[in-house]
């Protein structure tokens, strides 16, 4: 899968980019992350890829121009349009729904705002999503395009090393992950759940299902009114609420 990311500051993505899982997924090419310099499509001699805003007020906004010409000279011989993100706090909130669609595409082309962000007609006439990664304000889109992209990257076949832990994250299935634990089983007096040294597996198995569970009704239970349990799990979570708040079994 390839990643254009069109930015101002391509050096923010040195590390982020240069270390563990996305470093191996672009070594084995499992993965192409392309930085690309707005600047180096500004047509003026100051390289100007930023103004001040129509209409006054604080702050500059990325001009339409070289954001243009970067998009034309990426896409201009492709036969299939790649899509085009704008990270924005403005946007859709992403979320893993939305990294795993994003992840069946071959090409995205991110783009990063700056400073107060970018001119409108840049969104209204060349952008198919704007992405925001949460309800709050970063000073750019570098952050949010690193996210997008080790989220996204994650979901593609042999990137990881088990194909199969990600089916167990937080969110891949509707609810979060269950509890992890390593040596030493001890641990100044805090032990490991005994239930996971039984061997028993089919134990471990349900433990996992019912902790992964609990978790999220203590801390997302909206999410369980979007998540389609099986019967298990509803049977599971008959029992946590017994035992957290001694409802009856309905
Ligand atoms: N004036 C904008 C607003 O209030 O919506 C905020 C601009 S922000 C300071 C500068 C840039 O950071 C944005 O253009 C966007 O690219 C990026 N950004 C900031 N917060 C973000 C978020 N939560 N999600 C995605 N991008 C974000």
């Amino acid at each position: 899968m390839k990643f254009d990311i069109l930015t101002l500051f391509p050096e923010m993505f040195a590390g982020p980019f240069s270390d563990s899982i996305i470093k191996k997924a672009k070594e084995n090419g499992l993965i192409e992350i392309n930085l690309i310099d707005i600047r180096d499509y500004t047509t003026d001699k100051h390289n100007t890829a930023d103004d001040y805003p129509y209409g006054g007020g604080a702050g500059m906004v990325l001009k339409i121009d070289p954001i243009y010409y970067a998009l034309e000279d990426i896409t201009d011989n492709l036969k299939k349009k790649p899509s085009n993100i704008l990270l924005t706090p403005r946007g859709q909130r992403l979320d893993q729904k939305m990294v795993k669609e994003f992840s069946k595409e071959d090409h995205l082309i991110l783009i990063c705002g700056h400073y107060e962000g970018v001119d409108q007609r840049v969104s209204d006439n060349y952008i198919d999503y704007e992405i925001s990664i949460g309800d709050y304000v970063l000073t750019g889109g570098e952050i949010p395009a690193m996210v997008l992209v080790d989220a996204v990257s994650r979901m593609l076949p042999d990137v990881l090393g088990h194909a199969d832990s990600k089916k167990n994250d937080s969110y891949y299935r509707g609810i979060l992950d269950y509890p992890h634990y390593t040596r030493p089983r001890t641990f100044k007096g805090m032990e490991v759940p005994p239930i996971l040294l039984s061997g028993n597996h089919q134990l471990i198995d349900r433990w996992r299902k019912k902790e992964a569970l609990r978790k999220t009704y203590l801390m997302r239970p909206d999410l369980l009114k979007k998540t389609e349990m099986t019967e298990q799990q509803k049977e599971l979570l008959e029992e946590i609420k017994e035992e957290i708040e001694g409802e009856p079994k309905k």
